[in-house]
């Protein structure tokens, strides 16, 4: 009998193959005293062990196949780079000292302080960095331990694909996954949001996480069709099911053939607007798959990453050669946010930082506020930014404006900066754009007030629905009100884009909502011109806008404002986005 399985959806795509369990050999962590004279020791054994760990993912990292897309070599990276951080290396010794403990329960304790560090954070992207903390720890641990993830290839006569059924699966495991040619995988845990999802996305492998129980309620080598974007899992599919899939495979299969045709044209609609398709980028290394899908720059990168597993700030040299990175590796503009941190991200960071966590993140020294509190530290972000952008096209996106003195106090910066740069003989543009991020509901509301001082607005959808529905966006229990059609974000989204237009400033948007092909003939009629998301949804977008006849979508798209109800607005969304 078949049966149905559901979890979260992260990377799309249908696979028919069989279940390849992998068993997690959980570890046990042993707990043993050592007197002071075995100290020394126990050092040399951790030592070792992290030693040996750096070889295995330097291994790795030697095996990643030419055609792997950039940043899968990038995320190894992040581990190795946390294998050589104090936090992994000073910390784990001194706490073998200071406990009298083993090697192995040293990392535990350390691990679970830097665990519960990720888990307060507020941005639900760096809280799964907690992911990272954890296999990186784990790796160490098992070599010491001498237990090996059976991570063992899918064997035997059966030749259909391999779909692994694990309780966690870490960066390095899909590397490995890849190259055994496995096909799909479903985890038990997990969210949307962590590298391993974003790596099976880059590789095109279809994926779930999050389904609860799989390894107990799947069979090794029981057939199964897994859909990654439904987030749909059928063991023991009857023969209605698999025909079904079948032909989403097949065509899938054309649409995805169809889609890479579409590279190097021109996003423009059926009657002749010219739409202008950007990138959102995390790592310096991602520059380059955007411009492999065409991407005309870089609407938003967030650089928070330069910032993290470390414990000093990164200084103007470091962060200078960071931007020039990306901005020579971009085909066009690069806009480059300020620091989007809150005061509970800041402690693996070196900055002075004292005072309880306060009890809404979201709501304090967060972005801009804590730039300009803290504005030793922002002068050095401003002045790398500034200095890069004598090396091409560079934006200074700054993010969570909610008033006008924020934005006339950074820029007030920025023109002192300048003064100081010219003085040292230090090349800039002069003219480098300064914008800001409308993701504050007052910034939507005052946005002809901020045009007047802004040189570019960017819609930051993913916060502008957070605040406007006072729904955190990382809270599980309230994420059923996270609706991007809701009626007042839609009129926020659209004020925004007319007052930008009106005062003559380009606006984008870099909110998830961008990049959600759902959302597509809805933002064309509220009149965006500029859309930025992550490289992997662009081609799907152009070809929606391609197809799209912008005249029309406006005027449908001022009747969906003008509905007098939610219901309504909805039906007429519906009828706008299915194109009748
Ligand atoms: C946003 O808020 O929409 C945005 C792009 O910024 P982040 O997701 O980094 O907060
Ligand atoms: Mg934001």
């Amino acid at each position: 009998m078949s049966l149905w399985l559901s979890g979260i959806g992260v990377s799309r795509g249908v696979v028919i193959g069989r279940v390849h369990k992998v068993h997690s050999g959980e570890l046990d962590i042993p707990e043993v005293e050592i007197s002071n004279g075995q100290i020394a020791d126990e050092v040399q054994r951790f030592r070792e062990g992290l030693a040996e760990a750096k070889r295995q993912l330097s291994d790795i990292r030697e095996k990643i196949p030419a055609s792997a897309p950039p940043d899968i070599a990038a995320f190894i990276d992040t581990h190795l780079l946390m294998m050589q951080d104090s936090a992994m290396s000073d910390a784990v010794e001194a706490l073998i000292a200071e406990r009298h403990c083993n090697a192995e329960w040293a990392l535990k304790l350390q691990r679970d302080s830097l665990v519960a560090v990720f888990d307060q954070m507020e941005d639900a992207y760096l809280r799964t960095r907690r992911d990272d903390v954890e296999h990186v720890t784990q790796r160490i641990q098992r070599i010491l331990l001498k237990q090996d993830r059976p991570l063992n290839a899918p064997r035997g006569k059966n030749t259909a694909p391999a779909v692994v059924v694990a309780d966690d699966i870490t960066p390095a495991d899909i590397i490995i996954l890849h190259q055994q040619g496995v096909a799909a995988y479903i985890t038990e845990y997990g969210g949307p949001l962590s590298h391993t999802a974003i790596l099976a996305r880059s590789l095109g492998i279809p994926a779930i996480v999050g389904l609860h129980h799989a390894r107990r309620l799947l069979s090794d080598d029981e057939e199964i069709i897994l859909d990654g974007e439904q987030g749909h899992a059928i063991a023991s599919p009857d023969l209605q099911a698999l025909e079904f899939y079948r032909r989403r495979q097949a065509r899938d299969a054309r649409y995805r053939r169809m889609l890479s045709r579409l590279k190097k044209e021109p996003a423009v609609s059926s009657d002749g607007q010219k739409i202008t398709l950007l990138a959102n980028i995390e790592l310096s290394e991602d520059s380059k798959a955007a411009h492999a899908v065409g991407a005309e720059g870089v609407g938003l990168y967030r650089t928070e990453f330069l910032y993290m597993n470390r414990d000093r700030l990164p200084d103007e040299e470091e962060q200078y050669e960071a931007y020039r990175k990306v901005v020579s590796a971009a085909h066009g503009p690069v806009t480059i946010r300020t620091l989007d941190l809150g005061a509970d991200k800041q402690i693996d960071s070196g900055r002075s930082h004292s005072g309880p966590t306060p009890s809404n993140p979201a709501l304090g020294l967060r972005a801009i506020r804590l730039c300009l509190k803290e504005a030793d530290m922002f002068r050095v972000q401003l002045r790398a930014l500034l200095r890069a952008s004598a090396e091409g096209a560079v934006r200074i996106m700054l993010p969570m404006i909610s008033n006008l003195q924020e934005l006339r106090q950074a820029r007030h910066i920025i023109e002192e900066l300048k003064v100081e740069l010219r003085a040292e003989g230090l090349a800039f543009d002069n003219n480098v754009p300064v914008g800001a991020m409308i993701e504050v509901p007052a910034a939507a509301l005052a946005a002809p007030m901020l045009a007047r001082y802004a040189d570019f607005f960017s819609l930051g959808t993913n916060d502008l629905i957070q605040y406007t529905l006072a729904i955190d966006r990382v809270d599980d229990e309230v994420n059923y009100l996270y609706d991007p059609l809701h009626p007042a974000v839609l009129r926020l989204i659209h004020m925004s884009i007319t007052s930008g237009q009106a005062a003559g400033i380009p606006v984008s948007m870099c909110g998830e909502m961008a990049s959600d092909p759902r959302y597509t003939h809805l933002l064309l009629g509220l009149g965006l011109t500029e859309f930025s998301m992550h490289p992997s949804s662009i081609l799907e977008v152009k070809r929606i806008i391609m197809q799209s006849n912008i005249a029309e979508l406006r005027i449908r798209a001022a009747a969906v404002l003008e509905s007098s109800d939610a219901a309504e607005m909805h039906e007429r969304i519906a009828a706008l986005s299915n194109g009748h």
